[in-house]
C-alpha cells in the first residue's frame, strides 16, 4: 500500500506512550481529524526498552502497540544527553527518575554529578526518535535534536521531565518557563516530527 494513502485514509492512530506530557505534545503536532488512542485503551503494558539507542527503543514501542492493537502506532523515545556526563542520562532519562517518576530526584542527580566535576552547568541536548509502526511489522523512524545547556536551579513549572533545567541555544528561558506552543515549535520532538510530516506528506 502507498505510504501517503496509508496516513491520509486512516481515522484512528494509537499514540504509543503512557507519558501524558509526550501524549499531549505529539497529539498537538498530528492532524486534527484523526481519533487518538492510548495504550491503556487496549490494556497494553509498556514493552521493555531493551535496545541500545533511541531509534531501537522507539521501534520496539511502536511495533508492539501496532501489532497488539491493529492500529498504526506512533511512539517517541527521547531523552536528555548531558555532554559533561558523557551523554548521560540518554536512553535512561525516564529510568533515572525511578518507579515514582520523580524528576526532581533525576535533576538533582545531574546537579550532583556535575558538581563532582566542579561544574554548575553543561552543554546538553534533547534527542527524540519518533517511530511510526504498522500492524504488518513495518516501521519508519525519524530523529530530532535540540541543542543547548543544562543549568541550575531548575526554573519553570511548564512542560515535563527535565524541562526546568534545559535552555536551548539562543534562548534565555528554560523549556519549563517557555509557553508550550513555543517549546513545541523548537523542540527535539518537533524536529523529529518534521521528518514524519515530510515522509508521509501531510500538513
Ligand atoms: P522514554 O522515551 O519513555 O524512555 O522517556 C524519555 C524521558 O526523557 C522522559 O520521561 C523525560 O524525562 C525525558 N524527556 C524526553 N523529552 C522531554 C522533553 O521534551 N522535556 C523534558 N524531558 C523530556
Amino acid at each position: 500500500m502507498n505510504k501517503l494513502k496509508e496516513l491520509k485514509k486512516i481515522s484512528s492512530i494509537l499514540i504509543a506512550t503512557n507519558n501524558p506530557g509526550k501524549f499531549k505534545e505529539l497529539k498537538e503536532l498530528l492532524p486534527k481529524h484523526i481519533k487518538y488512542f492510548r495504550p491503556q485503551d487496549f490494556k497494553l503494558k509498556e514493552p521493555k526498552e531493551t535496545a541500545k539507542d533511541f531509534k531501537g527503543n522507539a521501534r520496539i514501542k511502536s511495533l508492539y502497540c501496532a501489532k497488539k492493537s491493529g492500529l498504526i502506532s506512533i511512539s517517541d523515545d527521547s531523552g536528555l544527553e548531558v555532554e559533561d556526563l558523557n551523554g548521560q542520562p540518554g536512553i535512561y532519562s525516564a529510568r533515572w527518575a525511578g518507579k515514582l517518576k520523580n524528576f526532581s530526584l533525576a535533576i538533582e542527580k545531574i546537579r550532583k554529578l556535575l558538581l563532582k566535576n566542579k561544574l554548575s552547568e553543561s552543554k546538553a541536548n534533547f534527542t527524540c526518535c519518533i517511530s511510526v509502526g504498522f500492524p504488518n511489522g513495518k516501521s519508519y523512524e525519524f530523529l530530532g535534536k535540540v541543542f543547548g545547556k543544562v543549568t541550575f536551579p531548575p526554573k519553570g513549572k511548564r512542560g515535563f521531565g527535565y524541562d526546568p533545567i534545559f535552555v536551548a541555544n539562543k534562548e534565555l528561558k528554560t523549556f519549563g518557563q517557555l509557553p508550550a506552543k513555543y517549546k513545541n515549535s523548537i523542540s527535539h520532538r518537533y524536529q523529529a516530527f518534521k521528518g514524519v510530516k515530510k515522509y508521509f506528506k501531510f500538513n
